[in-house]
């Protein structure tokens, strides 16, 4: 098994088959048949220029070398292409389109989610016939509660009071069946107990559900369950206007006729907006700045509100 880091927040297990060509192979019996139709498709070799000819060359050499690839006398034949890797250099690759063409596709069925599940029905069968709680549960009115025949020849007992037939599964085999469920797409609290609840059937369903999605380490390592929310700032009315003035720098901007910065002033009462350019942000710029263009029109504010920025915290200010 490999991890796989995807970028994403959530950590995939796939399962690899890791084939060192390098090494040779181990002796096995598996043959791999291809059927085909019609008559043998057989390409002319193309001509390769010098270049590309000595790298298929070192290539082939390499691949009898080491047994991947053996002689043939086969009718069917295809042309070689030489395709650039991202890298510049070469990999050696077959052109099967005409070959594929007449190939008959092997239409295996993809099997369904359930045929390749772990859950073993037949343990669960044997399970359910020492189960003190199917016995309570079958006195249960709402629930319907039938013997299905398994193909080993053993029953199963299931819930058929829905559309699906459920089967009751006992206490040992709770966490596995959870598991199958979950672990396919971790899904949230309500949608894991309506999976589960759909497909399966025991007594304590939700709460057990509940408890182990929300102790599921996964989940509780990637998902995301409570987002912080600040409230907006509030600020109390004015008395008058330009009673309180709230003063910010923005920049460094696009130089204009030497000024890089803006000294940005705006009365909270009458939202009146000044921009002031600067060409530094010295503490002693800012300042005269804001007594000649606001002060000395509009006097002294009350109250002056800054982000707190290092220019507005000096003594100057
Ligand atoms: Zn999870």
């Amino acid at each position: 098994m490999l991890n796989l880091d995807l970028g994403l927040r959530r950590d995939f297990q796939f399962p690899f088959i890791i084939a060192d060509v390098t090494k040779g192979y181990d002796e096995h019996d598996v043959k791999h048949f291809i059927e085909t139709n019609g008559q043998p498709i057989h390409a002319k070799a193309r001509q390769l220029d010098p270049k590309r000819l000595s790298i298929a060359k070192e290539e082939f050499t390499f691949m009898l070398n080491n047994e991947i690839i053996r002689p043939s006398n086969s009718q069917w034949s295809s042309p070689l292409h030489l395709a650039t890797k991202k890298d510049g250099s070469y990999r050696p690759c077959g052109d099967y389109c005409q070959f594929n063409a007449q190939t008959i596709p092997d239409r295996y069925p993809i099997p369904r989610i359930t045929e390749v599940s772990s859950i073993d029905y037949d343990q669960i069968a044997d399970a359910q016939t020492q189960d003190e709680e199917l016995k309570s549960l079958q006195t249960i009115t709402s629930l319907n509660l039938k013997e299905y025949p398994l193909p080993s020849g053993k029953y199963l007992w299931c819930d058929t009071s829905t559309s699906k037939i459920r089967p009751y599964i006992p206490q040992a085999f709770r966490k596995q069946i959870f598991h199958h469920i979950h672990g396919l797409s971790h899904p949230g609290i309500k949608s894991a107990i309506k999976l589960t609840n759909s497909k399966f059937i025991w007594p304590s369903i939700k709460k057990d559900v509940q408890l182990w999605t929300r102790t599921c380490i996964p989940c509780q390592k990637a998902k995301i369950y409570r987002h912080t929310k600040t409230k907006l700032g509030e600020y109390e009315v004015p008395l008058g206007r330009f009673c309180v003035a709230h003063i910010d720098l923005i920049g460094p901007l696009p130089p204009s006729r030497g000024s890089i910065y803006c000294l940005t002033c705006i009365d909270r009462s009458s939202s009146w907006m000044e921009a002031i350019p600067l060409d530094n942000i010295s503490a002693d710029t800012v300042a005269r700045a804001f007594y000649s263009n606001w002060i000395a029109r509009f006097g002294m504010p009350h109250k002056l509100i800054t982000d707190r920025g290092i220019h507005f915290r000096s003594e100057t200010l």
